[in-house]
């Protein structure tokens, strides 16, 4: 027989917040449904590792799933469906919905760039007989974790005469891949004294490339020269064309689950795809026609600040609204004052190896779902876009409705640091916006690790938030 339940439990229950592992009350259908929703998020990763790749990606499932370039829109009608792409580095996705624009838009933002090696301008030299690349580290990276770890290179050279090679080297099983080396630890001795910061150097960051001769001539520079020769015969380029490239280079390895009981997933680059996938698969599976115009914006280089003509810091979204509203007498920042926005981007999960820089009470934890964050920034609240308690309460009557699991987490202790994301970029143009996403471990590593259950609650909040 069943015990009754003290007054306390059931007061407890009543009145006090619960944050809970939901593999513990969520269904073995909801659960099936997470891990294979999670496939297709594998197999999104493994092919989208740059943002170009990840932009032309979502462009194809765009397309397959009926959405038109909007260059090729006169006008617009609720139900239809464009996108913009944005010089192949970001792209912008919207149903149209049968509201009239000065009801706003419901609007999801991730990012597709992602930490990583650029090849400098001038990257390739030959040192004591072997040639290496030159790189640039893009975002925020422990330069320490990028040394010995197989890479693979990834991007466009525009040669001489102005056409353009696209290069991917080192993901398929036949490939080669590349390394960073580090110091053998028996003549680490001064090495290990440097500061983990310090520990390797950003001009230490250079990627071996070869050690072969090109022949046996009594010449110099001959195994750079036979790299370069490999390349021309291969791709056409040469030395002078990697000032005109973008070349990234990032870990080779393909997504994978982790642990015995397959409940999470490590791969490179799941700060932000992990969030862009679920907005993409929201947008795609939303109603035919949404009362309120969806909108799915996925940015460039939010890992330097949003800057650029393909970050969210540039008018291109604004742009993007002005198609939108063309034809009635909405203004582009009437309709952004009405809309609502869930920037959709990762938070630090805590971790019990390190607890120290995490308070509990207010972190997020791996499978406990969608993580809310009011606000990030640093310190004092600095840099950051603080959501309203109103905004706040509106999307919890949406999660809530809907039956999605959610926690909310701050990013570590007060003192102890911080990030932002795009959300401040996107309440300076009028919007009410916050953040949602998932948390993950190890986060700005070369092999990152999320939990399947907050994947998946990620994309149930967004499906949810568009309905
Ligand atoms: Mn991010
Ligand atoms: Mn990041």
């Amino acid at each position: 027989m069943a015990k009754e339940k003290s007054a306390s439990s059931i007061l407890k229950e009543k009145l006090m917040m619960k944050n809970e592992n939901i593999f513990k009350n969520t269904t073995l259908k909801q659960q099936k449904d997470a891990l294979d929703f999670c496939e297709g998020y594998k197999k999104f990763l493994a092919v989208a590792k740059t943002e170009r790749e990840a932009c032309e990606t979502v462009e194809k499932l765009a397309i397959d799933a009926g959405f038109v370039n909007v260059e090729k829109k006169k006008t617009l009608k609720p139900g239809d469906r464009i996108y913009l792409n944005n010089r192949g580095k970001a792209i912008i996705l919207a149903v149209i919905g049968s509201d009239s624009p000065a009801e706003g838009f419901r609007i999801s933002a991730a990012h597709i760039d992602s930490p990583r090696l650029d090849l400098k301008p001038n990257p390739l030299y030959e040192d004591s007989e072997m040639a290496y690349f030159k790189t640039h580290y893009y975002g925020g990276i422990k330069k320490y974790q990028w040394t010995s770890i197989p890479l693979a290179l990834h991007g466009v050279v525009i040669r001489g005469d102005g056409s353009k090679v696209n290069i991917c080297i080192g993901e398929d099983e036949g490939d080669p891949v590349f390394v960073i080396n580090d110091l053998l630890p028996h003549l680490a001795k001064e090495q290990s004294k440097r500061t983990l910061s310090e520990g390797i150097q950003g001009e230490e960051l250079n990627i071996l490339v070869g050690s072969r001769p090109f022949n046996n001539d009594p010449d110099s520079d001959l195994i750079k020269l036979n790299i370069l020769n490999i390349l021309y015969e291969k791709y056409g380029i040469t030395e002078n064309d990697f000032i005109t490239a973008e070349l990234e280079a990032v870990p080779a390895f393909a997504p994978k689950d982790i642990g015995f009981d397959r409940s999470m997933i490590g791969a490179y680059g799941h700060d932000d795809r992990v969030c862009a996938y679920p907005a993409v698969a929201a947008t795609l599976n939303c109603a035919k026609v949404p009362k309120k115009t969806v909108i799915t914006i996925l940015a460039d280089k939010e890992e330097i600040g949003s800057e650029g003509n393909t970050g969210l810091h540039s008018v291109f979204f604004k742009h993007f609204v002005e198609r939108l509203v063309k034809g009635t007498n909405v203004s582009v920042l009437d309709a952004l004052s009405k809309s609502m926005c869930l920037s959709a981007d990762v938070s630090g999960a805590y971790d019990p190896n390190f607890p120290e820089p995490f308070e509990r009470r207010n972190t997020c934890f791996v499978n406990h779902g969608a993580v809310i964050m009011k606000y990030t920034g640093a310190r004092g609240k600095g840099d950051t876009s603080d959501a309203s308690a109103e905004l706040m309460g509106e999307i919890r009557q949406i999660l809530d409705s809907n039956k999605v699991k959610w926690q909310v987490g701050e990013l570590g202790k007060v003192d102890f640091g911080g990030g932002g994301t795009v959300a401040k970029e996107l309440a300076a143009l009028g919007i009410d916006v916050v953040d949602l996403g998932v948390p993950v471990l190890s986060m700005h590593s070369p092999f990152e690790v999320v939990g399947k259950m907050d994947v998946y609650m990620t994309y149930l909040a967004l499906k949810a938030f568009f309905k």
